[in-house]
């Protein structure tokens, strides 16, 4: 196999929400230093709101339209040129600025260089309006792959949408395509369709209007903060239904908007799936973050996306991940993989997002994680352990989850089930449930609709357990070794010895051994050997078995 092949079957079993990882190589080009940092002409504005509209031709395969572009200049020295991002082979056809001044531009590969007047005061806003078209490109493997996907529904009706996560929402419309600027005031998307067609897009539906030329231009928007790769475009068949959820910050609107043909079994399967997600999840991380904009699923060809307010969902409506179980254990089968890995997303990934692609983990592990914390909830921790510990055999250990800074890179799949069991090791070594609650809802209120580091999460974490964390995330994260716990009694069984082997050096993941029964004893293992003295019962909490199911180590009695 491959290693495209290994990574996109890790994928397909383990979760379902970005595209796999390009075989590409790790020699960095000019273009992924435009894409994937902050360049001098990306540094000195910010991005207020976008304003989108397209028009695609499902039969031409092209797209037209604009962004209307609001942004913050943060600096006017030495204000170079403005660095747009719109991907081949899309086209940009015009630039205003504040709807009347025609800007002049030039293209560097996917990286457009605009030439704005030097005269813009710190603290103004303006508006670049960008006009383009073209045929753009089309996703060849949604959602692994990026770009449009001009798709049919099973009665050969048009059916349209986008993926575009790590590839970049430059892919089909142009805008400042780095994870670290959000619209702060949200975004609006309109869609022209033939009038026979329905478009929904993210957040509400602020307008449909039915145009001369047979035509209808639906406009939906956000007030949130939004990830550039959220803001979607579905347009198919669709019907909708609604209603409404009583949860932890007041009303929230729930909306589904699915194929005609699906709106019996979307009744029927779809609210009680999304209600117990919202118990676990609100439960576990802190009301939903986007109440504004509400809460909506829609049908969509590929498997799906944790797209902002707008998850898209094609999981058959059946249980587990189009009826597979990444866990092997059962577990995985009792509830909707897509509902729940998706929406998690809207705390870990869209609520919080990272800033460099690089640390995507911040997405994928919690997000991963969501889905033990679940099971926790629902099910119960035995069961929670249990699916934890099955992830397990979905992690490769073949490249680190942090791959390089600034260049637009992804991580190994490893992100997912490795990053849920440093998470899941992490909250036994707390061994606080409660206390590991309040990290979890504690992230999703200091960050609130913020664009993070991994540092700040990492320095989060240690400052609310109490403990310095920082070894245990680079020893998971930035390495491929499998920490090995070696254990030591002397003859009489009195005492017991333990240290950590394969392993960075400082590599210090405390150990809380509890097995239901006896008093829980923490332990503080290093890379040299320590020695306790054991009381009654503190042997049987050296069960390697039992430790290995709570922590994602190897343990082993050596001589
Ligand atoms: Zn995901």
């Amino acid at each position: 196999m491959n290693k495209l092949y290994q990574i996109f079957t890790l994928l397909m079993l383990t979760a379902a929400c970005s595209q796999a990882q390009e075989a590409k190589p790790k020699t960095f080009t000019r273009a992924d230093t435009l894409r994937g940092s902050i360049t001098p002409e990306r540094a000195w504005w910010d991005v207020q709101r976008y304003d989108i509209t397209v028009k695609p031709d499902y039969i031409a395969k092209t797209t037209s339209g604009q962004n209307i572009i609001t942004y913050k200049v943060l600096n006017t020295q030495h204000v170079p040129a403005m660095q747009i991002d719109l991907q081949e082979p899309l086209n940009i056809d015009s630039i205003l600025l504040d709807k009347k001044v025609a800007l002049k531009y030039s293209r560097d590969g996917n990286a457009w260089h605009v030439q704005v007047p030097q005269q813009q005061s710190k603290g103004s806003e303006h508006v670049v309006t960008v006009y383009f078209s073209g045929k753009p490109h089309e996703s060849t493997r949604p959602p692994w792959s990026g770009g449009w996907s001009f798709n049919q529904d099973s009665l050969k009706r048009p059916w349209m949408t986008v993926t575009c996560q790590g590839l970049g929402a430059s892919i089909w419309y142009p805008c400042k395509d780095h994870q670290s600027d959000e619209p702060d005031r949200g975004a609006s998307l309109s869609m022209i369709v033939p009038d026979t067609l329905v478009a929904v897009g993210n957040g509400r539906l602020q307008s449909q209007v039915k145009n001369a030329d047979g035509t209808a231009t639906y406009k939906w928007s956000v007030s949130n903060p939004i990830n550039n790769y959220d803001i979607i475009p579905y347009i198919g068949k669709y019907v909708h239904f609604g209603e409404t959820y009583a949860g932890e910050k007041g009303k929230l609107d729930l909306n589904y908007w699915v194929l005609d043909y699906n709106l019996p079994k979307a009744k029927t399967y779809m609210p009680h799936e999304v209600h117990q997600m919202l118990k676990a999840f609100e439960h576990w991380f802190g009301a939903y973050p986007f109440y504004e904009d509400g809460y909506k699923l829609v049908d969509v060809p590929h498997t799906g996306m944790e797209h902002q307010s707008a998850v898209a969902y094609g999981n058959w409506y059946k249980p587990g991940y189009r009826l597979r179980d990444g866990s092997g254990t059962g577990w995985g089968l009792k509830w909707d993989f897509i509902i729940v890995h998706e929406s998690g997303h809207e705390w870990f990934g869209n609520n919080i997002t990272s800033k460099d692609l690089a640390d995507m983990w911040i997405h994928e592990s919690f997000t991963n994680y969501s889905e033990t914390l679940y099971v926790d909830y629902i099910f119960g921790k035995d069961a929670a352990n249990a699916y934890n510990e099955g992830t397990r055999k979905g992690i490769h250990n073949d490249s680190p989850i942090i791959p390089a800074y600034g260049v637009n890179d992804q991580g190994s799949g490893d992100m997912y089930p490795k990053g849920g069991n440093m998470l899941h090791a992490i909250r036994h070594s707390i061994g606080n449930d409660e206390l590991f609650r309040g990290i979890m809802r504690g992230l999703n209120k200091t960050f609130y609709h913020q664009t993070v580091t991994a540092k700040q999460i990492e320095d989060y974490i240690s400052a609310k357990a109490g403990f310095d964390y920082s070894k245990v995330f680079k020893q998971y994260l930035q390495t491929t070794q499998l920490p090995a716990l070696e254990l030591r009694f002397n003859t009489n069984r009195t005492k017991v010895s333990y240290r950590w082997t394969n392993c960075i050096s400082g590599f210090n993941l405390p150990l809380n051994l509890t097995n239901g029964s006896q008093p829980a004893l923490k332990i503080y293992p290093g890379t040299t050997w320590k020695t306790i003295a054991l009381k009654a019962g503190n042997e049987m909490l050296f069960d390697t078995a039992a430790i290995t199911k709570m922590y994602y180590i190897t343990a082993a009695i050596v001589k």
